[in-house]
């Protein structure tokens, strides 16, 4: 019996020895890379006006606001700037605010070194996003002016839907209880955030490549990918036959540190991950391109078709050229894929852009390295939600009938 409780005791020991060297080695890792972090940080803070009775907040992943003056009882001016610069004019912001008494805000979003371009969107809690109606846009173009009805149903409001790296990680959870889905994790971020990849279908010698939010505001690209995801994980037929076949690899957040902290386009090295794809510099290219080397060699695989999902003013497909020295292991399927979806939705005409494939972006690298066919959709910022989605949703079938087609011939 004495023995037995000695054991006890020693195996307690032993664990909380374990944990607390964990938890030491963890807190250091998030130190260590934090160090590497060269970009402006906002203050993270819960500002008070009025005695306590007005407050603004950034303390949630995906914020972004840097300063705020009160100018009158009701009326702030708030400073959106951007992590480091030159940058592209993507200015991102999102804040929270409260009112203990029912009260008209009125609020100036001034846009360090750019111009206005999202229109706000606000939710109160558990309610959807709505588009916020009468914003004024002064001459310049620098500031946004809006009137917010708060009160102490606390109001979010965003540049698009706020979709942080912890919402992220709770879709991939619903994901992996899924048939055939399985999750992993491929390295991290900067600040020691998980990168983790998705493996949708039966393990393959025919890959298919997803890939999302190397940019932090283009939400209206991950909630396109989202669907384009539901449609081929879903129980139909067409889904089963692919996922009998096929592999597919989906990335959705490259950037989880960019998108938490509210960044406009870089990671926290203040690096256009997108421009990363010849250097491999940061860890968060570098850990996808890893992961595809490895499961391409080990399963000895190819890769089919990649699709890295994105945003802009309004829908664009880069793709590569279609040229005898780029072949790929499946030529000519973008042209017959973006024929195919086109067609399938009523009055769209894409807007194909082709480059060489000798450039710095993923499209670029999946083309020359993996010989995938290969492209950068770009999603409309204000393309209308459920366009996007039946979009999301005809990109996946097409790709799934035509990957198929290839099959039966
Ligand atoms: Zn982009």
């Amino acid at each position: 019996m004495i023995k037995l409780q000695n054991q006890t005791a020693f195996i307690v020991i032993l664990a909380a020895f374990i944990l607390a060297c964990k938890t030491k080695s963890l807190t250091q890792s998030i130190n260590e890379h934090a160090s590497k972090a060269t970009t402006n940080f906002q203050i993270r803070k819960t500002y008070r006006f009025n005695k306590n009775q007005i407050l603004l907040t950034n303390n949630f992943g995906g914020a972004r606001l840097n300063s705020i003056s009160q100018e009158n009882d009701s009326t702030f001016n708030i400073e959106i700037a951007p992590e480091n610069e030159p940058i592209n004019p993507s200015p991102w912001y999102a804040f929270k605010v409260w009112s203990a008494q029912q009260k008209n805000l009125y609020v100036n979003l001034n846009y360090k070194g750019t111009s206005h371009r999202y229109n706000p969107k606000y939710r109160y809690q558990h309610q959807p996003w709505k588009d916020l109606a009468d914003v004024k846009i002064n001459q310049n173009k620098k500031q946004a002016s809006f009137k917010l009805s708060a009160n102490n149903d606390t109001i979010l409001v965003a540049a698009q839907e706020l979709l942080s790296a912890s919402d992220n990680y709770h879709w991939e959870d619903s994901l992996v209880r899924l048939p055939q889905v399985k999750k992993q994790k491929i390295g991290e971020s900067i600040l020691g955030k998980p990168i983790n990849a998705i493996n949708i279908g039966n393990q393959s010698k025919k890959l298919i490549v997803v890939l999302s939010r190397q940019h932090p505001p283009e939400v209206t690209g991950y909630m396109a990918m989202q669907e384009f995801i539901r449609t081929v994980t879903a129980n139909t037929e067409l889904g089963k036959s692919f996922r009998m076949k096929f592999e597919l690899l989906l990335i959705p957040v490259i950037n989880p540190d960019g998108v938490d902290e509210g960044n406009w386009r870089h990671n926290v090295a203040g690096v256009d991950l997108n421009r990363d794809w010849e250097n491999f510099a940061q860890p968060e290219t570098r850990a996808v391109k890893d992961y595809l080397l490895k499961k391409i060699t080990q399963q000895n695989a190819k890769v089919y078709f990649g699709i890295d999902f994105h945003s802009t003013y309004y829908d664009v497909f880069y793709t590569n050229e279609d040229q005898p020295q780029n072949k790929t292991n499946l030529p000519g399927f973008t042209r017959k894929w973006l024929h195919a979806f086109s067609e399938s939705i009523p009055g769209f005409k894409p807007n194909i852009k082709p480059s060489p494939n000798g450039g710095n972006v993923s499209k670029s690298w999946m083309g020359r390295v993996l010989h995938a066919e290969a492209l950068t959709y770009e999603v409309g910022d204000d393309t209308p939600r459920t366009l996007l989605k039946l979009k999301g949703k005809v990109a996946a079938e097409k790709m799934m009938e035509l990957l198929l087609a290839t099959e039966n011939k």
